[in-house]
């Protein structure tokens, strides 16, 4: 039996995770189970998967879950907080960790599941485009192993020749191309864009989703993230990954080759698939998701994206380039408008505004120190907050 934490189990991706664990239960069992304040759907995982562990980040939301649990009699031990988050990732019982937490929040967690050696199963972006070099040298440095669950950075592992962590031009590999659906905005008007609502930047065409993920579909930050996190998981140059538009979501990635063979993988936009992927690998297992009937799919279209429209692409390429700890910036100031335009009604389009000024305003700090990160990340949230204040 393997041993899964799902860090996030209540989220989009937590539950899809629970789901393809439950058609193996004679292969996977939970160890561990977490959330932040969803105290029912948590209670309700708990009966439904006992785990050992589960972790409420919210205190108060922790004391409540405890009352359920021994109510009901279940022998699942309750922790609380980022300690909690950070027990339940080492645990010696489980193999593999999905690291499912959306955002920065995730970092700490995530660290320690690198730390203690496991199969860190990487849906949570946001840790590694925080954290990059840091993040890779604790995964070699601890003998822990980083499967993409991202459907594009899933699909390039799959096309991507053994070895590739020495360099892609030492294994002949030309360029990465990400696709990208270009989410519900991909045919608005430009002008229209100031007014959309967070009702309609959540209706993805092609995937359901968190809502914070959603919404950086839409402004296309979930492809700068991705190109980032591309640099990193795949060892190269953001100049050598590419992104293009496939409204289709069915090419989920591809791998350019010197030679000119381009290899990619399709497959149903339903996220169990890359989860079924790095949880068996390099073995298969049935993960739920349908045949892909390429009659129905019939066309295939891809087009250039336009970084007028979609800034927050632009951005994210500079951050890489720029370094340090500059991602880090990029990701905090994203969260806090993102969180501004869900919940005060910032504007769509200020949205890159508060990104790119909170950037301009960051001196460009180092991005190997920890404790520097961390400070970093609290300080451009201070400064993206202002900077929101004045925008709203
Ligand atoms: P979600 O909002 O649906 O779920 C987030 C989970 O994290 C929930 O369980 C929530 O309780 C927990 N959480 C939130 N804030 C927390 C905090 N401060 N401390 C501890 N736990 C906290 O998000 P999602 O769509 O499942 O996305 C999760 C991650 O996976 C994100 O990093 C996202 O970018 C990535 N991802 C998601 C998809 C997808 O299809 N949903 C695809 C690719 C990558
Ligand atoms: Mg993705």
């Amino acid at each position: 039996m393997i041993g899964v934490t799902v860090l996030g189990s209540t989220g989009s991706i937590g539950v899809s995770t629970l789901d393809v664990i439950a058609r193996h239960p004679e292969r996977y069992r939970v160890v561990a189970l977490t959330a932040n304040r969803d105290l029912d759907g948590l209670y309700d995982q708990c009966l439904r998967f006992r785990p050992d562990y589960a972790v409420m980040a919210d205190p108060d939301s922790a004391l409540g879950l405890e009352r359920c649990i021994r109510h009901a009699g279940l022998a699942t031990s309750v922790l609380a907080g980022v300690e909690g988050l950070e027990a339940v990732a080492q645990l010696p019982e489980a193999e593999q960790v999905m690291a499912a937490i959306v955002g920065a929040a995730g970092l700490l967690p995530t660290l320690a599941a690198v730390r203690a050696g496991k199969r860190i199963l990487l849906a949570n972006k946001e840790a590694l485009v925080v954290s990059g070099r840091l993040f890779m040298e604790a995964v070699e440095r601890h003998g822990a192993e980083v499967l993409p669950i991202d459907s594009e950075h899933n699909a390039v592992f799959q096309c991507m020749p053994s070895g590739f962590e020495h360099g892609l031009e030492r294994v002949g590999v030309r360029r990465i191309l990400l696709t990208a659906s270009g989410g519900p905005f991909r045919q608005t008007p430009e002008e229209a864009l100031e007014h959309v609502t967070p009702a309609q930047a959540c209706a993805h065409p092609n995937w359901e989703m968190g809502r914070k993920i959603s919404v950086d579909s839409a402004t296309m930050m979930n492809k700068g993230l991705e190109v980032i996190e591309a640099c990193w998981l795949f060892h190269t140059r953001p100049e050598r990954v590419d992104v293009l538009l496939h409204p289709q979501s069915v090419i989920h990635s591809l791998v350019e080759y010197l030679d000119g063979s381009v290899l990619a993988q399709l497959g149903n936009p339903d996220m169990r698939t890359p989860i079924a992927h790095a949880m068996a690998w390099p073995q298969r297992i049935e993960s739920g998701v349908g045949s892909l009937d390429l009659f129905q799919v019939a066309h295939l279209d891809f087009e250039p994206p336009s970084l007028r429209r979609f800034p927050c692409l632009g951005l994210a390429y500079e951050a890489i380039a720029a370094g340090g700890a500059a991602p880090a910036v990029l990701n905090a100031a994203n969260e806090v408008a993102v969180a501004a335009f869900l919940e005060q009604g910032l504007r769509f389009t200020a949205i890159p505004e508060v990104i790119r000024r909170t950037l301009e305003e960051m001196p460009l700090a180092d991005g190997e120190d920890l404790a520097v990160l961390l400070e970093t990340d609290a300080e451009a949230r201070i400064r993206a907050e202002r900077i929101t204040r004045q925008l709203v």
